[in-house]
């Protein structure tokens, strides 16, 4: 039933997929289409001057190859394998990865507190992080400072779902940036599959709904807050791993 629930998820996701899809690589099919039509047209009455021509078809074939192979990677999305994870320890282990990726006008400032243990899918979470880094970094272009985080967010300091204050206890961490920010309706939509505001070629429009999907299969949920020529908080709220703390001899509440 597990397995099946997994699947029908996943389906959902790329129903919700295909639509955008469909559109944009329609426009990159169009591209090539008419770059070929020129070739064909110049061709036919004996100019051999194309070359600028067949460059532009091939940057379009370019680009609706890469939207496939992205698609194809979401779609085999690899099922999660939770481990038992220190995710301050994790953070602080991306140090190097993010300094490395980003360049030298960003400041990677990694802050870690003793964190509960959670169970997360490590390889995920290395690619949440390293997206949303991304994404801070495509906020501020003349660079700046990035701010990594995490801490313990005890029950009843967390956000519920519905409004009010979460019941248990999760592990926050959050990336910052002082960057373009976001207005209300970016922000409404921000984690919407294939949603992007970034040039053609550059944005996916999937870093944030794969994030969303992520951590809530760990069992958490996501909050972004965002003010235009402020800057972006998304925080990623994992919920702590009870098995841990529970003394030996209780009866496990979970299979
Ligand atoms: P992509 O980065 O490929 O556009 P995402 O799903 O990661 O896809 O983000 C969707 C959109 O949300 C972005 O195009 C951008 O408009 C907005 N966004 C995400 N993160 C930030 C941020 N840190 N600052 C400002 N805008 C952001």
């Amino acid at each position: 039933a597990e397995r099946t629930l997994r699947q029908m998820q996943k389906m959902d996701a790329i129903g919700q997929l295909a639509g955008g899809i469909a559109h944009d690589f329609n426009n990159m099919l169009a591209v090539v289409l008419s770059g070929l039509q020129l070739v064909q047209k110049r061709l036919a009455r004996g100019d051999t001057n194309v070359g600028a021509f067949v460059e532009g078809a091939m940057d379009g074939a370019k680009r609706a190859s890469a939207l496939t192979q992205r698609l194809l990677a979401f779609a085999r999305q690899q099922p999660l394998e939770p481990e038992r994870l220190d995710l301050g320890h994790e953070l602080a282990d991306l140090q190097e990865l993010l300094t490395r990726t980003l360049g030298s006008r960003y400041q990677i400032e990694i802050r870690t507190e003793p964190v509960w243990p959670t169970l997360a899918d490590r390889s995920q979470f290395e690619n949440a992080v390293l997206n949303l880094a991304v994404n801070a970094r495509d906020a501020m272009p003349e660079g700046g400072r990035i701010q990594l985080r995490a801490r313990n967010a005890p029950a009843g300091s967390a956000p519920a779902e519905g409004g009010g204050a979460a019941e248990r206890d999760y592990v926050l961490v959050e990336v910052e940036d002082r960057g373009a920010g976001m207005d209300e309706a970016t922000l409404a939509r921000a984690f919407e599959p294939f949603f992007t505001t970034k040039p053609e070629g550059k944005g996916t429009g999937l870093g944030l709904s794969q994030i969303f999907g992520y951590v809530r299969q760990s069992g958490g949920f996501v909050r972004a807050r965002s003010e235009p020529g402020v800057g972006t908080v998304v925080s990623m709220y994992f919920p702590r791993d009870e098995a841990v703390a529970s003394p030996p001899s209780a009866a496990p509440d979970r299979a």
